[in-house]
């Protein structure tokens, strides 16, 4: 049986749109949202060891759990179980996603620990059952596996792909700490109290004109119809969110939005060149850490080496 190691990369995340309902009794929250994967990855790369044993570099690394709370190792130890073999596997983590960001970096990494082990250990299977695996880890999960563009139900866990034409250029804001989504969302919570228009009575969905936009490959339509129910809640949290957004409306961004919980900002470009100048005039405004550019949709979690 050939042990080389196996490198696999998993994409960031952005909600396009997040359409939140009210609380439920379980304490989740039902979603209609569009997950569109961008072009900043995860890297994991597995070899043999005799336990799970997980390392970690890149920005934010230091934050990561080394434990069985990290998510790629929940992953590593959920496949084992599922295919009855050793859970037997070194995952060293590259992270090249904000770590806390709202850009569902620990979901890509266990998508990414879900393939590489896969190949790894030779258990041979097949999307379906990552999937349903992936449905079990985490609500972004799912979509970390799959890549690319897609409406999600439920929780999150329900993708549906979205038909997409072209390719989109992003700017991505990010800034200094993480924000907890859980806080975000008992936030959004306060906020709606006793206020029964602020959740959507028919359950939440997403605006058919984004998808429109989508499907036409229309920038400037895109743009104007990013939409996020968690933004004012990530908002109030970290108010300075307000003059990153701002700053990159001025610079021209077609449009701007906080990505999921926040506290990352995404901006779309009209081209590639324009997300230069967007970047290079974020980073001058001095309103985050760190600025990127990416493009979407890319691909979901692959063997790369
Ligand atoms: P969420 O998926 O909760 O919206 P996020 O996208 O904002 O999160 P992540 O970087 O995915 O941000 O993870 C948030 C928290 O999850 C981290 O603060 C960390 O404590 C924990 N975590 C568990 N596993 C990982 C991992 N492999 N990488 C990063 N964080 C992880």
């Amino acid at each position: 049986m050939g042990r080389s190691p196996v490198t696999v990369r998993a994409p960031a995340k952005v909600n396009l749109a997040l359409a939140v309902g009210p609380r439920r009794p379980d304490g989740y929250h039902d979603l209609a949202t569009v997950f569109h994967a961008l072009s900043l990855y995860e890297e994991v790369v597995a070899t043999t060891a005799e336990d799970v044993v997980v390392t970690v570099e890149g920005p934010g690394a230091d934050l990561v759990p080394l434990d069985d709370d990290n998510l790629a190792v929940r992953a590593a130890r959920a496949l084992a179980e599922y295919a009855g073999v050793d859970a037997r596997v070194h995952l060293h983590l590259r992270k090249g996603v904000p770590v806390a960001g709202g850009m569902a970096g620990g979901s890509a990494d266990a998508a990414a620990s879900l393939v590489a082990c896969d190949a790894l250990w030779h258990t041979g299977l097949g999307r379906a059952e990552l999937q349903t695996l992936a449905g079990r880890l985490g609500s972004d999960v799912p979509f970390a596996l799959h890549g690319g563009t897609a409406v999600a139900t439920g929780r999150g866990e329900r993708l549906t792909p979205a038909l997409v034409s072209g390719t989109y250029h992003w700017v991505v804001a990010v800034p200094d700490g993480g924000l907890s989504t859980p806080e975000v969302y008992g936030e959004l919570d306060r906020m709606r109290e006793g206020d029964s228009a602020g959740a959507e009575a028919d359950g939440p969905v997403v605006p058919p004109r984004l998808l429109a936009a989508l499907r036409a490959g229309d920038a400037e339509a895109l743009g104007s119809t990013l939409a996020n129910d968690l933004q004012d809640a990530a908002c109030r949290l970290r108010p300075g969110l307000r003059d990153t957004l701002e700053a990159g409306r001025d610079l021209g961004a077609l449009g701007a939005v906080v990505s999921g919980s926040g506290p990352s900002c995404v901006f779309l470009a009209r081209d590639g060149d324009h997300a230069l100048d967007l970047a290079l005039g974020l980073a001058a405004a001095e309103v985050c850490r760190d600025v990127q550019h990416a493009t979407g949709p890319a691909p979901g979690a692959r063997v790369v080496a």
